[in-house]
């Protein structure tokens, strides 16, 4: 699959509208698409064995996307395979006043993730460049230097934590959009889905396309760059982005670390307790 059309290089102007949010590249149905799914989450799960035993680099993604967008079934869908020892999901949600009264990117640091795990940001610090713009929580004198310092974050991260970086911003239409709020009035398992902000935010959408282009086009790196993942079809979703970790996981050239004993001296010995044993203990 090539997934660099949905790549933002560095410095490229953005139209969301260019983008298709129903696009399923060359793959027909969920059903042709599964079982290459399953092989790349194996695949993932097989490199974040070896990031962790390695434990010299670290692997961030940020997930962003509109209310319904799908951050949570991709999770769910692609990161459940993993180790829960090296995996972590971190959420950000609005602020409490303790975070409020610090940078904005004090509450992001303290969850990046150290060398040998993989860290999932369901919403991130660009809450902090979209939401907070949009409705004018801070200055544009304050948010529209924020980029400069989410770039500098994102190197230092990168440099001095040897953090790798993959940004997913979860394309959806309005009307998708619309059909999974209904889904969640209808199944009473996903009322509980449903908040008063997301119908408030939806009349927002024209202004969250233009922050989130302007986003895309200031912070898409070579360090770490975003991708415009189509996500009308959560199947393609799940495709797109499972060969980008994977790829990435596998370019990464994780191997296990040398053995840190004599193994010829330690099987000696575990071979005599075995005898030992055998001749009923010592
Ligand atoms: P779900 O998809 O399940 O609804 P969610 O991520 O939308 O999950 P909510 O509790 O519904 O979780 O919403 C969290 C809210 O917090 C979002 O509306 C988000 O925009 C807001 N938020 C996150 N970070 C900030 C921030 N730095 N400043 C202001 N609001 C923020
Ligand atoms: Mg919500």
């Amino acid at each position: 699959m090539d997934w660099s059309r949905y790549q933002i290089a560095p410095g490229a102007k953005v139209r969301l509208a260019d983008f298709d949010p129903s696009d399923t590249g060359k793959h027909k149905s969920h059903h042709e698409a599964l079982p290459k799914i399953e092989e790349h989450v194996a695949r993932m799960a097989k490199a974040q064995y070896l990031l962790y035993a390695d434990g010299a680099q670290a692997l961030l993604i940020v997930l962003q996307a509109l209310d319904a967008g799908g951050k949570d079934g991709t999770i769910r869908h692609l990161f459940s395979g993993m180790n829960p020892q090296g995996v972590t999901v971190a959420c950000f949600k609005q602020p409490t006043p303790l975070e409020q009264s610090h940078d904005f990117l004090w509450r992001v640091h303290a969850q990046a993730p150290p060398r040998g795990h993989v860290t999932i940001f369901n919403r991130s610090h660009y809450e902090d460049v979209l939401v907070v713009r949009v409705h004018g929580l801070v200055p544009r004198d304050v948010w529209s230097k924020r980029y400069d310092e989410i770039n500098a974050f994102e190197h230092l991260l990168g440099r001095d934590g040897d953090v790798r970086i993959l940004k997913f911003y979860l394309h959806i239409s309005p009307q998708e959009q619309l059909a999974r709020f209904k889904q969640r009035l209808d199944d009473p398992a996903r009322n509980w889905k449903i908040s008063e902000s997301d119908y408030t935010e939806r009349g927002f959408w024209p202004q969250y396309v233009k922050a989130y282009e302007e986003t895309l086009e200031a912070t898409s790196t070579k360090h770490a760059p975003w991708f415009v993942i189509p996500s009308n079809h959560k199947w393609y979703r799940d495709l797109v982005i499972s060969r980008i970790v994977v790829d990435t996981l596998e370019e990464m050239k994780l191997k296990l670390p040398p053995t840190r004993v004599d193994l010829k001296e330690i099987a000696a010995k575990y071979h005599a307790a075995e005898e030992r044993e055998k001749n009923g203990g010592d």
